[in-house]
């Protein structure tokens, strides 16, 4: 039957039992190398036997992802068995290369009998369209089939009928990924503002990793989360709020160098940072020779040029 979504996303390998045993030791020793001198199997054997506890790993591994040393979580993989997706979103996946396999069924090699596994998007499936053009996507693409059909059965090799088909066609997968690009992708494709259908099987694939291990899913997020903004052109006019959008955060910045806000509930710039607004005593409306500190005027010269480099 046509549907309007049989995405689904399995986490085939690494078992649970898998992950909990070696994925976390894997990274912290790969982490841990780079800072001991330790042997590296010395490290491994005392991360393996939890002779250093997994908060302790946890600690490492979280602090040296964040810091953007991306090759530590390189040495995991993960294999997804995807299915009922379309081609809309299977060329959009493969368009990922770095740290990736795909295989995926062949419209070569496969004749297809079965002529009704196509998506209906919910917008034509469930919309209030006029004109029963759900009606009419539907006969538009079953005839399609029908002709593929008629194609086959007239000796035109599979490869050559497949040329009748739509992005609406279903398709299989299996996707094997390391840990560092699985976040790459999560940042990309749990986004707001990705694609519906892949989306949908970034939440799976979520899900899946969530529950071998909490530690690694938390990790998958969409990319405005570990960045802080958005920085999605589509989104200047912030309907996702999941973060706000770099335009405002750079609009407040600017206010505060150039001393229009001040900081109310504790530093929010460290002290020592260049590009603190100079703070500046002066009397407070209706005070008795009392003063407060707010911030006045620009910052200095250099503090400008600094600012307006682009690692502000
Ligand atoms: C919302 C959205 C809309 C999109 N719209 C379009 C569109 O309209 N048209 C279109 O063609 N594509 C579109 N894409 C696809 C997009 O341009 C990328 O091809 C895709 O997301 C793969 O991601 P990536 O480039 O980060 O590559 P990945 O293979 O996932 O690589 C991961 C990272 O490795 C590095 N890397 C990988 N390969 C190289 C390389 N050869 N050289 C240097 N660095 C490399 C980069 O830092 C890259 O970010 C869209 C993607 C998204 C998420």
């Amino acid at each position: 039957m046509p549907t309007t979504s049989d995405v689904s996303a399995k986490l085939i390998f690494p078992t649970k039992e898998i992950v909990e045993e070696y994925y976390l030791p894997i990274i912290y020793t790969a982490c841990r190398t780079c800072y001991s001198e330790q042997l590296p199997d010395r490290i491994w054997d005392k991360a393996v036997s939890r002779t250093v506890a997994d908060e302790k790993q946890q600690a490492l591994v979280r602090k040296v992802m964040e810091s953007g040393h991306g090759s530590t979580i390189e040495h995991v993989n993960f294999t997804f068995a995807i299915s009922g997706v379309t081609r809309t979103l299977s060329h959009q996946l493969v368009r990922h290369r770095a740290g990736t396999a795909f295989d995926q069924q062949s419209q070569r090699y496969v004749s297809f009998k079965d002529r009704d596994n196509y998506t209906i998007p919910d917008s034509i499936a469930k919309g209030d369209l006029p004109d029963d053009l759900a009606g009419q996507f539907r006969s538009a693409v079953d005839s399609n089939l029908e002709l593929y059909g008629q194609l086959l059965q007239a000796e035109v090799p599979a490869e050559d009928a497949r040329f009748i088909f739509p992005n609406a066609m279903q398709t299989n997968l299996i996707m094997t990924v390391n840990l560092r690009q699985l976040i790459h992708m999560s940042g990309l494709r749990l986004c707001t503002m990705a694609q519906w259908e892949i989306r949908q099987l970034f939440k799976q694939i979520r899900h899946e990793i969530f529950r071998v291990s909490p530690f690694f899913g938390s990790f998958l997020a969409p990319k405005c989360v570990p960045l802080g903004y958005c920085d999605e052109m589509g989104n200047r006019d912030e309907h996702c709020r999941i973060r706000p959008h770099r335009d405002t955060v750079m609009a407040v910045w600017e206010a505060y160098r150039s001393g229009e806000l001040a900081e109310t509930d504790g530093p929010v710039v460290p002290e020592t940072s260049p590009f603190r607004p100079r703070l500046r005593r002066v009397p407070v409306d209706g005070g008795e020779g009392e003063t407060m500190p707010i911030t006045v005027g620009a910052p200095d010269a250099s503090v400008g040029q600094a600012g307006g480099s682009d690692r502000v």
